[in-house]
């Protein structure tokens, strides 16, 4: 029905639509008028989830399992989240310490829900998930976004962070490995960070380790509130089953904090979506506790894919790309694509052009790195299997290599 529109929340008129979401819908309906598109934009494992898993949550449902679920996860779930933290993470926790949420998103936006007020300030190392600084938004409150550039590999420094801190600072916002440049902090980089923390006691940490599982290399994760335990009273830990179990549609997060935090949450979460889906907590807890082979192949297939995707990157003229150490997703300069024409005879004046015109004239979607708070870059999200992945670079080296400029 049209009707002329009425005043919205000003905190939502502030905030933008997510750009990762809006990429994703602008493929798909490419795609539903007859394109063929290859969709680098969404930041989801291409795996199915687990056998067992599946499994558990047909069982979940055979049994019954089909009611409320208390607001803040069930016990079950919560006793195996507290493993996990403990197992993997070497942080000291119980099943009261933790809360599970519809998604990772839910934990992180009722945690900054939960408390901010109009006028407080958010540290955002950039580049940034796209959804960071407008949830920051949507609660009223300010991003104070820290440029973190490649020759910081891309993540923040400890003079960043100590020159970014205010008295109105209520959070600072760790991601490693990170989406979308897939940087991975060391031990040692955490425990510089956490020194200047220690003399800011009124700052509190959110560290989204959803990426946890997927780093290369070799590499060893931490998560800040394991490296200097001295913070995990201020420091909310979260995760969730989407990227580590392929697990994106089931939509459970789950974090670990201090109890007056997690209290308030629970009470923002009981007026708002009441506990996770029922069958979904119970295929999560099939995932946190039952066999973790699935982790290890998923982790070594992107990291294939990581370094195929890396060097037909880098072989498109105009298109540099560091190799990232986690994640999935490849974060390429497209800087000397500025001021080129395309053969469709568009003028790339931004990186938002250089992925809308990859995607009307190679057919392939990304995501424009200034979303992230970081241009001229393309976000490639590679979780897709080789064959695809490999049309996928050489339209988009066809693509750079028709240019005219
Ligand atoms: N985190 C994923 C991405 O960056 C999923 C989409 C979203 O929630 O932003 O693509």
């Amino acid at each position: 029905m049209q009707t002329s529109a009425r005043p919205l929340n000003v905190n939502l008129s502030r905030a933008q639509p997510s750009a990762t979401y809006r990429m994703m819908d602008r493929a798909a309906a490419r795609r539903a008028s007859g394109a063929h598109i290859i969709s680098l934009s969404a930041g989801e494992p291409d795996f199915e989830t687990p056998e067992h898993v599946r499994e558990a949550a047909i069982e979940a449902i055979r049994a019954g399992h089909t009611r409320y679920t208390q607001v803040a996860g069930m016990r079950s779930l919560r006793e195996a989240v507290a493993g996990k933290f403990q197992r993997e993470n070497e942080l000291d926790v119980g099943w009261q310490d933790t809360i599970v949420c519809s998604g990772g998103k839910q934990v992180i936006y009722n945690a900054l829900a939960a408390t901010l007020n109009e006028g407080d300030e958010v540290i955002v190392p950039a580049p940034y998930w796209v959804s960071y600084p407008e949830m920051v938004a949507l609660c009223g409150a300010h991003a104070a976004v820290v440029s973190c550039g490649i020759e910081s590999g891309f993540k923040l420094t400890p003079q960043a962070l100590s020159k970014a801190i205010t008295p109105r600072t209520r959070w600072l916002i760790l991601n490693s490995p990170s989406n979308p440049t897939g940087a991975v902090y060391t031990r040692e980089e955490l425990a510089a960070l956490a020194e200047v923390l220690l003399a800011h006691p009124h700052v509190l940490v959110l560290s989204d380790d959803i990426y946890e599982h997927l780093i290369f290399d070799g590499a060893s994760f931490f998560t800040i509130a394991q490296v200097e335990p001295r913070l995990a009273a201020r420091t909310l830990t979260m995760n969730g089953v989407s990227k580590a179990y392929a697990m994106t549609g089931w939509r459970i997060g789950y974090g670990t904090g201090p109890r007056w935090l997690l209290d308030a949450m629970e009470k923002l979460q009981g007026q708002q979506t009441s506990g996770a889906s029922s069958i979904s907590q119970h295929a999560a807890l099939a995932a946190l506790t039952g066999p973790q082979d699935f982790i290890i192949r998923s982790r070594g297939a992107f990291e294939r894919r990581r370094d195929r995707v890396v060097d037909l990157i880098n072989a498109a003229p105009g298109l540099t790309c560091p190799k990232p150490g986690g994640a999935f997703y490849a974060f390429a300069s497209c800087s000397a694509l500025i001021g080129m024409t395309t053969v469709a005879g568009t003028v790339l004046r931004s990186d938002e052009d250089v992925a809308t015109a990859l995607l009307d004239e190679a057919g392939v979607a990304t995501v424009h790195g200034s979303a992230f708070g970081l241009g001229p870059y393309i976000r490639i999200a590679y979780a897709l299997d080789d064959a695809v992945l490999t049309e996928a670079c050489s339209a988009i080296r066809s693509f750079c290599s028709s240019l005219s400029g």
